[in-house]
């Protein structure tokens, strides 16, 4: 009888609800754990924003597909897998402030929001900034702010970060965002021509920058002052 109440409140919002439920947990499954990304607390995150509420109408079925979407302007919501790839490079903590340079659809910065104590983010493309930031506000998200702006020059009003993620690439690591690391941070940036690009995980220790490579990737270019001092 209770289920049959339930039922009767149903609609088929809801229905989708639960499928969307049933297919981020094979995604983090299937895409993201087994793929070697196991940090417990980063496949929490993934199992909980719903990613259908950040990918357009027309492909919302298809938003635990194990690729990008695009998102309009030529941009797209990054893979599943590269997400948490990436959160889980910059160890990220409960007290730390992250910047992130490409909001894009918002996504990534919701994964953040749900791991660190503020994220600042910065999209070039203002129409995609000011839906992402509708988004944020719709699911609730409070410690995300969002400004549209060139992501180069970083956000020095709030640096120090302890975390910066780049999720455009530029083919050089803007030097403004080093400088707005906080001593012990963690960038994660993709860097090189478009088809071509490395992604580097670089830590400030002692005041000195070590970086490695850790995975070929594909980012649409970062565009604006990146591009203008190639
Ligand atoms: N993190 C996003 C995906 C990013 S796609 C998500 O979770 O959906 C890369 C984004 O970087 C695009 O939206 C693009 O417009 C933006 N971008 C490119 N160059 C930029 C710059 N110089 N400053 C800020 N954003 C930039």
């Amino acid at each position: 009888m209770l289920a049959l109440l339930a039922g009767a409140g149903c609609d088929h919002a809801s229905t989708s609800v639960d499928d969307f439920a049933a297919q981020r947990e094979r995604m983090v499954k299937e895409q993201i754990a087994m793929r070697g990304v196991t940090e417990e607390k980063v496949l929490a995150a993934m199992r909980k924003v719903p990613r259908e509420e950040f990918v357009p109408e027309e492909f919302r079925a298809a938003s635990y597909d194990d690729r990008p979407l695009p998102i309009g302007y030529d941009q797209t919501i990054s893979q599943p897998f590269i997400v948490a790839f990436m959160t889980d490079a910059l160890r990220p903590q409960a007290g730390d402030r992250v910047l992130e340079i490409g909001t894009g659809s918002g996504y990534q910065a919701a994964i953040l929001a749900e791991l660190v104590a503020e994220v600042y983010s910065i999209e070039i493309i203002e129409p995609l900034a000011k839906t992402a930031e509708a988004t944020l506000q719709r699911l609730a998200y409070k410690n995300v702010h969002v400004k549209a702006g060139d992501g180069y020059k970083g956000w020095p009003e709030h640096a120090p970060f302890d975390c910066i993620i780049v999720t455009c690439a530029p083919d050089h690591v803007p030097k403004p965002l080093v400088e707005q690391l906080r001593e012990g941070g963690r960038m994660i940036v993709p860097v090189g021509p478009l088809g071509n690009q490395d992604l580097y995980l670089l830590e400030k220790e002692n005041g000195e920058l070590r970086q490695r490579a850790v995975s070929p990737v594909r980012f649409v270019p970062m565009t604006g002052e990146a591009a203008e001092r190639k």
